[in-house]
């Protein structure tokens, strides 16, 4: 069978540039491992879909990593303003969130992915699920796309894999091998948006604490600091996750060494503190230090956080030194862990690395060595912190894609 355009992967960007370009004429197949079209995007958003962020362009921009300034032709022609038209014209109702965060109204990703489905049957796209691509070549003027099940022949072909993050959806980062075929270079795939692992060991018993109001800052080996944010962590039994450790996590590039500090109380400067320690050690005087600790942190961090300044909890409060008074103000404002590495791929949100930017027209997402080859969404290297960024850059992606191809 001969099609105009042949789309490999049917998540959120594949869907869209198959219906873009079925509406554009061309005879169109979607080839999709799975029994389902969007797995994966059902489950984004904790299964409510954080579809973009209702910013600006530059906004979307100074989210996305390594380049955003890659996507600018591709944000500019589907922005986030027109993706919510565009489903707001197929019945998707929107809100936004806090952080400007958009979702469907009705809390349900199916809401997306059903649209996405509609929009490519409506315009005569070839649905052809549970049908995994195992290969693909140039031949001439046309591609052959090699199935489990059929040979495929067609004049363009888009690449829409998604990246190599949650293998358990379909992603397992097939396209990077053909992208590496057709002579493109790729970028090594590493998880991102993922828990880090530290090596010390002394909060693990307050793992599921959920830190609220605190500041994380990394730093690479020389101390450089590399993300800083106020938000909220989740200790867990071997490190951090929450979204600030998971946008950290976008800064640790596997066999580099990096420290992680947590400022407990970003509220107050170190002298404010002290001056609050000293005040809570005159009115509790007759309290030991836990129950001082008691009034400075959660339940679950006062025996970890003992052991981490070594101080005695049954030492009464009108004894304790000004010396122990600063290690424990300092401590309060900088917890120190050294980053060991990050969960993997099965925990991991999205990938950093993918076929390299510098080789896609920017403006059409066209291979700058094979004419007629695409590349849309994750499989490409860009990625980006939470907030909506990710899941736009694969529509707008997927959209130049449909109308270029
Ligand atoms: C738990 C989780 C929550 C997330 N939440 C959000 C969020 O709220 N907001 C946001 O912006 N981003 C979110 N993301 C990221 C977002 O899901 C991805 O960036 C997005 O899905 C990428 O779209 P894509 O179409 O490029 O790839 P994918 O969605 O990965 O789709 C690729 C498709 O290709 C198919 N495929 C792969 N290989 C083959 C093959 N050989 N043959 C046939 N088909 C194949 C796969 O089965 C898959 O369906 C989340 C990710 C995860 C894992």
């Amino acid at each position: 069978m001969n099609y105009t355009t042949v789309v490999i992967g049917g998540g959120p960007a594949g869907m869209m540039a198959a219906g873009i370009a079925a509406e554009r004429g061309h005879r169109v197949a979607i080839l999709e491992r799975n029994r389902v079209y969007g797995r994966k995007l059902l489950i984004t958003g904790k299964g409510r879909c954080n579809i973009t962020n209702a910013t600006d362009i530059e906004n979307h921009i100074a989210n996305l990593f390594p380049q955003g300034k890659f996507l600018y032709s591709a944000l500019y022609v589907f922005s986030p303003s027109a993706l919510m038209n565009w489903l707001e014209e197929r019945g998707v109702k929107l809100k936004v969130e806090r952080g400007q965060r958009v979702f469907p109204v009705d809390d349900d990703a199916h809401s997306i992915r059903n649209a996405l489905v509609e929009f490519m049957k409506k315009n005569g796209v070839e649905l052809k699920p549970s049908n995994r691509v195992l290969e693909c070549k140039k031949k001439g003027d046309f591609f052959s796309v090699f199935t489990e099940r059929e040979e495929i022949r067609t004049e363009n072909l888009i690449l829409a894999t998604g990246g190599s993050s949650y293998p358990q959806t379909g992603s397992t980062g097939d396209g990077y091998n053909w992208a590496r075929n057709f002579a493109h270079k790729v970028k090594n795939p590493e998880p991102g948006l993922v828990p880090l692992r530290v090596k010390e060991e002394i909060l693990s018993q307050a793992a599921g604490l959920i830190l609220k109001n605190v500041e994380l800052k990394l730093r690479d080996k020389r101390g450089k600091i590399l993300f800083s944010e106020l938000g909220e962590v989740e200790i867990t039994e071997n490190g951090f996750s929450g979204a600030l450790a998971l946008s950290a996590s976008l800064f640790v590039k596997s066999g580099q060494e990096f420290s992680l500090e947590l400022d407990l109380k970003p509220g107050l400067e170190r002298e404010q503190l002290d001056r609050r320690l000293q005040r809570d050690l005159e009115n509790k005087s007759k309290e030991n230090l836990r129950g001082i600790l008691g009034g400075l942190l959660p339940r679950d961090l006062i025996i970890p956080f003992e052991k981490i300044t070594g101080m005695d909890p049954e030492k009464p409060a009108h004894q304790m030194t000004r010396e122990e008074r600063q290690v424990m103000g300092n401590k309060l404002k900088n917890l120190f862990f050294f980053v060991v590495g990050k969960k993997d791929w099965s925990e991991a949100i999205i990938t950093m690395g993918g076929v390299k930017c510098e080789e896609i027209v920017p403006a059409t997402m066209e291979s700058k060595f094979v004419p007629g080859l695409f590349f849309a969404g994750e499989l490409i290297n860009i990625h980006g912190f939470t907030g909506g960024y990710n899941l736009q850059a694969a529509f707008s992606t997927g959209f130049l894609a449909g109308e270029n191809c």
